[in-house]
């Protein structure tokens, strides 16, 4: 099904006017044909802690199961790498952030952060007050969301999900291990995964890599450039890491190759604005010698290569009998990439879409899962969603579009957002938040090395800033 379509949609039972309670009293306020459930959310990050409060919101009782020590995800910066570079060693120590320190924002605050808790600088003037900025300034703002709704009372840190299983009337056992190395076995009605996807990573396939001597390693594992001093580089990727990243060390490296599919095979150019950095077609092998040969012909003489080719889903602690499975990055069956069809709605997926604005999305899927899950909305029948998913992926097939995809709403995150918000009765997108992505899209695509300093859109600013007096004004808990 289209998103342009005007879908059918789902049967709003009853409209709650008010779920807005402080979180200690929301139990008593549940109106009693709603059912609160036990939920167990899986990730404490920026999907995590918007999913708690909705569910809490809705009136379940939650426990966010976190294996750090704190919330924020993908945005708790650490110096840390694994202990294998490329990250293909089963047995290496996972590090779950993928963040460089240079990291700054590739969206304005206005459009990332949740549509009522607008991502603005601080009062007092403290922090990074930059329209995009730093790493830093996002984990904080995610940690006063957490501060400011009562999210840390929810979440048990240092307890990672180990197993999630069916048991009998559609239950899941949920296996954890605490930091005391202590293993505890729960039973929940609803499991909402949450647990990121940007920690596995996927590897570009190099014929005779096995043989070339440099160093490989993946962008999960990079930090900062001076490892790279002097060296010759070759990065594979064009993905907005790759774009910072390759600056980043063309700064210090003695050269740069950066590899990318988008470079046609005959090619190769200068980056502008740098004497050490040059754009080439894919590697089409590498040698025992430590040289590399692209797909124009040119042969470089190697010591790294960076692999900044993406990563994979991976649900290692996730058992469902084959109801759910995952296939070149699409994860499915799944009715609109949250609810798999059998299983719904007792288990569910928030953050899957990439190409997006995650975290007003995340804050969407969340709620149309906690009213799914209390019975104030409702799902189509296991018939319908399976008509939707398969329409969906014929669509993709006829499309010619890869399925590894099937996950990424380039083009059309807004109609989807959109869609969400109307099953559950929420205000949509705002129009300034769509013309200001669009905008900062194409900036970041003309000119990446200016487009997070220098802008155009004051009025989409202003607009943004007249939205947002409703929810600053007293940052009310709720
Ligand atoms: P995560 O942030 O990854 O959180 C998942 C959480 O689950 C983690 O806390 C992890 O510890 C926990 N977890 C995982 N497995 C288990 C387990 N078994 N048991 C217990 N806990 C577990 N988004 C933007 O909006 N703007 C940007 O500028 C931007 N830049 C990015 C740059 C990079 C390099 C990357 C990698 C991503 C960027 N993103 C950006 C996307 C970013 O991923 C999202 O903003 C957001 O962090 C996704 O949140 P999440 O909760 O889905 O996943």
């Amino acid at each position: 099904m289209s998103y342009e379509q005007k879908p059918k949609p789902s049967r709003l039972l009853i409209k709650l006017s008010s779920m807005v309670n402080p979180p200690s009293t929301i139990q008593s306020n549940l109106p009693a044909m709603l059912h609160s459930r036990n939920v167990a959310v899986i990730g404490g990050g920026a999907a995590g802690i918007v999913a708690a409060r909705e569910l809490r919101r809705e009136g379940h009782k939650v426990v966010v199961l976190e294996k750090d020590n704190q919330i924020g995800g993908t945005w708790v910066y650490t110096p840390r790498v694994e202990t294998d570079p490329i990250g293909l060693d089963p047995g290496r120590q996972i590090i779950h952030s993928s963040l460089y320190s240079s990291l700054r924002t590739n969206l304005p605050r206005e459009v990332m952060g949740y549509t009522d808790y607008p991502f603005v600088p601080r009062n007092s003037g403290s922090g990074d007050l930059r329209r995009f900025p730093g790493h830093t300034e996002v984990l904080t703002y995610l940690k006063e969301f957490g501060r400011d709704f009562g999210i840390h009372e929810m979440v048990r840190y240092e307890t990672e999900v180990l197993n999630v299983g069916l048991v009998g009337n559609n239950k899941w056992k949920v296996k954890s291990k605490t930091r005391h190395e202590c293993y505890i076995d729960e039973i929940y009605d609803a499991v909402v995964v949450c647990n990121g996807h940007y920690t596995e990573p996927r590897i570009a396939d190099i014929p005779g890599i096995n043989s070339w001597p440099g160093k490989q390693m993946h962008s999960h594992n990079y930090r900062v450039p001076e490892p790279f001093q002097d060296k010759v580089v070759i990065l594979i990727g064009g993905s907005a890491s790759a774009v910072d990243i390759c600056r980043d060390i063309a700064r210090v490296a003695k050269e740069v190759y950066v590899a990318s599919r988008s470079v046609a095979d005959e090619t190769y150019e200068k980056h502008p604005g740098y004497d050490n950095m040059w754009h080439h077609p894919m590697i089409e092998s590498a040698y025992g010698d430590g040289t590399v040969v692209f797909h124009n012909g040119n042969v470089v003489l190697a010591d790294v290569i960076l692999h900044c080719t993406g990563y994979k889903y991976h649900f290692p602690f996730l058992d469902t009998n084959g109801n759910v499975t995952v296939d070149d990055s699409c994860v499915g069956p799944l009715y609109k990439h949250v609810f798999p069809l059998v299983l719904s709605p007792w288990l569910s997926f928030v953050g899957l879409p990439w190409k997006v604005v995650p975290f007003p999305l995340c804050e969407l899927q969340s709620k149309w899962i906690a009213g799914n899950l209390s019975g104030r909305l409702a799902l189509p029948s296991q018939e319908e969603m399976m008509e939707d998913v398969k329409a969906f992926y014929s669509k993709l097939e006829a499309s010619r579009i890869p399925k590894r995809y099937t996950h990424n709403m380039a083009g059309y995150q807004f109609d989807y957002d959109d869609w969400l918000a109307e099953q559950c009765g929420s205000p949509g997108i705002e129009e300034w938040r769509k013309q200001m992505y669009n905008a900062v899209s194409k900036k970041r695509r003309d000119r990446p090395e200016t487009y997070r300093d220098e802008w155009e859109d004051n009025d989409l600013i202003l607009q943004a800033e007249e939205d947002f007096i409703k929810h600053t004004s007293s940052r009310v808990v709720t």
